[in-house]
């Protein structure tokens, strides 16, 4: 039998929500999603971090920022550091394409995003992704394994080694919030592919252990596609992570894999 990872499902609430509404909806979802066997993590707007940590207390749900400054501290101003984010969250989204397409986020830049995590002692989900062009020509594999393989070689330059709690989502950037899907095969086959890229980098075992997630429209209809593919382990969800009903299928779907994943 392989190695058994983690089943993650991960909101990422983007820039909705309030510090007032934010407690009570992470409470709601909490309870929605109440599942034996998954690792449920809610990452709200940094201004609502400490009320949905409040929220969250007692229950497993980890907290999560959606994306950190490369830099320790300094004069960055507007900006939130590692340092900061530790004590209020335990994971932390970095490269989402929203920021690569907005703030121009280089590869090189996401992995001193990572370098920064690991020092303040904060786990790093990494996302990747093709554009639909990219896709279409045949290069999505490519184009990902260069993205993955661009990030890791900077923690790889720190001299840290990569993180043993580093999780990669991958995300098909023409799937985010427009309702399209990949199929499950692809992207089960792009899982594979960022395994080979990380073996390449750490050692098959590593790469092996290291959950790999799927997101891009991900709803609880759609989620069984995916998390029934042996090389996907969650799901990082945009739009139906603010509704729990939502959320409430998609963990029951998770609880049902990583329950056969158990007995497997
Ligand atoms: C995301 O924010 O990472 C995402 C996948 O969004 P959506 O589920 O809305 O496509």
């Amino acid at each position: 039998m392989g190695v058994m990872r983690p089943v993650i499902i991960t909101a990422n609430w983007k820039m909705n929500t309030s510090p007032a509404d934010a407690g009570p909806l992470a409470a709601d979802i909490a309870k929605a999603t109440d599942v034996a066997g998954v690792t449920r993590i809610i990452c709200p707007p940094y201004v609502a971090l400490a009320p949905v940590k409040d929220a969250l207390a007692g229950t497993d749900v980890a907290v999560g920022a959606q994306n950190v400054h490369a830099e320790a501290k300094g004069a960055y101003t507007g900006e939130i550091s590692a340092s900061m984010l530790a004590g209020l969250v335990s994971w932390c989204i970095v490269g989402h394409s929203e920021r690569r397409r907005d703030q121009f986020e280089s590869d090189a830049l996401i992995g001193a995003k990572i370098v920064r995590l690991v020092e303040a002692g904060i786990s790093p989900m990494l996302c990747c992704g093709e554009q639909l062009d990219e896709r279409e020509a045949g290069s999505a594999v490519e184009t990902v394994q260069a993205q993955v393989r661009a990030a890791l070689d900077v923690v790889m330059a720190s001299g840290q080694g990569l993180p043993s709690d580093l999780v990669i989502a991958y995300e098909p950037v023409w799937a985010i919030g427009t309702g399209r899907t990949a199929s499950g095969a692809d992207a089960a086959e792009m899982a594979d592919a960022i395994r080979a890229t990380v073996a390449g980098i750490a050692g098959a075992e590593f790469a092996e252990a290291m959950p790999v997630l799927y997101g891009g429209s991900v709803t609880a209809d759609s989620f069984g596609e995916f998390i029934n593919e042996p090389a996907i382990d969650g799901a990082l969800i945009g739009g139906a992570s603010l509704k729990p009903d939502q959320m409430a299928g998609i963990a029951a779907t998770a609880a049902e894999a990583a329950a056969g994943r158990a007995g497997a």
